[in-house]
């Protein structure tokens, strides 16, 4: 696995780094201390336009479009870009426009009119636009096979029922890319994901989640009555999903490419936690100590592992080779590793921790859903044993 950094890239990180410490942290700052997600109409996003940003990496219906450019970068480049990100807020990463999460499930899954229709709006964004994911609901988090939303085919419709929860930019999202069953008796084999237009009839009751950290982006429940998709919003259309679990299959794929970037993104919250609490050890006069100094360097070490096995999996899947145990194992030790750093961080604050200004005492909060997201520790560890004991996952 060659680590070295190709000037380009070099280059790309430098930018990142400067953006992140004169926009990013700022605007994630801002967010915490409002306690409010980053308004649609925030400066902010209207810069990451003109720098670019929030596009989609599809290259357009004729292959020409810059995206396919963007889509030609390795994962590994992805994973550094996503650890540097995450290093200045990993919140404002999320709550950047473009088409998200369910953009891979679209580049991979979705009709040629269908990416025409739902990322064509993406090529070049006349305003931030947003596309979001959205499988969790109340009664389904983890075991991901009991979700409860119906389809039901009517005609030349779907219509969908039921209601989700935490979904990232959920009430700004152009359309939400709705995981759903439409043979509750058949589990996985019985899902498909529709896509669902902000303002369709019956797609309503927003309600932005109250959440400890990470406040810059919005994590919303909503609820789907009676709503009516045309039949050609079944990603994928009709001929590929029918009989098969391709529907589940689908999300779980982005599921595993999505867990080496939670990784990236809990070592660079904790690479920032480490520099934190190095600052304060410092000015406190607190390097002297034995103590501070040895679990300093374990932070490090531990970091450092962290992040080897995270780019370990983005070069399993740049080789086209299966990652699946390395995906898990990088998400399931950066996010023990990121809380690790930010309760050392927490201890060596004391009361300036308690009072709930520190930088240190932000990051403790935004750290601790990179174990939840994706797939929580325990079952990143229940994926890994299963795939090493040759079980059925
Ligand atoms: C900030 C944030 C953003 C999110 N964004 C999105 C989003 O954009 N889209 C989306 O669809 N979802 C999103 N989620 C939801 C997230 O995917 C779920 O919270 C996660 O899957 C865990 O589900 P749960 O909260 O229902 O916990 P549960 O599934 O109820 O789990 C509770 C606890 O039990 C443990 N547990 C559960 N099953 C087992 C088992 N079989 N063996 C051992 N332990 C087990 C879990 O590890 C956990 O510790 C988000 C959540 C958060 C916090």
């Amino acid at each position: 696995m060659d680590l070295s950094l190709d000037r380009a890239m070099a280059e790309r990180l430098e930018r990142a780094r400067e953006l992140g410490r004169n926009e990013v942290r700022p605007v994630g700052l801002e967010a915490d201390r409002e306690g409010r997600p980053i308004p649609v109409d925030h400066p902010y996003f209207k810069r990451c336009l003109e720098r670019g940003e929030g596009r989609t990496r599809w290259s357009g219906p004729d292959g020409k479009a810059e995206g396919g450019a963007r889509r030609e970068r390795s994962t590994v480049d992805a994973l550094l870009l996503a650890e540097e990100m995450a290093y200045w807020d990993r919140g404002v990463g999320v709550a950047n426009p473009g088409p998200g999460l369910p953009e891979a499930n679209v580049l991979s899954a979705g009709t040629p009119e269908q990416k025409l229709r739902f990322l064509g709006p993406f090529l070049e964004p006349d305003r931030p636009r947003w596309a979001c994911f959205a499988m969790t609901e109340p009664g389904a988090g983890s075991d991901a096979a009991a979700i409860a939303t119906r389809a039901r085919r009517d005609g030349n419709t779907w219509v969908l029922d039921g209601s989700k929860c935490f979904i990232g930019n959920a009430s700004r999202a152009d359309w939400i890319l709705v995981q759903a069953t439409v043979d509750p008796e058949r589990g996985r084999a019985g899902q498909r994901a529709f896509f669902v237009e902000s303002g369709t009839p019956g797609l309503s009751n927003f309600k932005i989640e109250k959440k400890s950290g990470l406040k810059a982006y919005e994590s919303t429940s909503f609820s789907l009555e009676e709503c009516r998709v045309p039949a050609d919003n079944l990603l994928g259309g009709e001929p590929r999903a029918k009989g098969n679990r391709e529907g589940f299959k689908a999300a779980m794929r982005t599921f595993n490419a999505g867990r080496p970037v939670i990784a990236a993104n809990a070592v660079g919250i904790g690479r920032a936690l480490l520099d934190e609490s190095l600052t304060f050890a410092r000015e406190h006069g607190l390097l002297g100590k034995t103590r501070v100094r040895d679990r300093i360097e374990a932070m490090r070490r531990r970091l450092r592992a962290a992040r080897l096995l995270c780019l370990q999996a983005g070069h399993l899947a740049d080789q086209k080779q299966p990652n699946i145990v390395e995906a898990s194992l990088s998400k399931a030790m950066a996010a023990a590793v990121g809380q690790e750093a930010a309760t050392f961080g927490m201890e060596l604050l004391g009361t300036v921790g308690a009072r709930g200004d520190h930088l240190i005492e932000k990051l403790y909060r935004d750290v601790k859903a990179m174990d939840i997201v994706e797939g929580t520790g325990q079952i990143q560890r229940m994926i890994v044993a299963r795939t090493l004991l040759g079980l059925p996952r």
